[in-house]
């Protein structure tokens, strides 16, 4: 479930991404990992919450999926 960056919604195995893990420490992701379709994300006062039309709901540490 992580073959994409969750930030930039590029293959995770070129480039480098550390720009976009430091980013996702404090924002929301923004595309799947599994198959880097937009997510549709939601910011609530306990934290944040994404969904993948086809994997669902994402929530958390947004730093695990990078
Ligand atoms: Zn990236
Ligand atoms: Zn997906």
């Amino acid at each position: 479930m992580d073959t994409y960056c969750v930030r930039c919604g590029a293959p995770t195995g070129e480039g480098d991404h550390a720009a976009c893990r430091a980013r996702v420490a404090y924002d929301p992701p923004r595309y799947c990992p599994g198959c880097a379709r937009r997510m549709v994300v939601q910011v609530s006062p306990s934290g944040w919450s994404a969904r993948c039309s086809a994997h669902g709901e994402v929530a958390g540490n947004a730093q695990e999926l990078v």
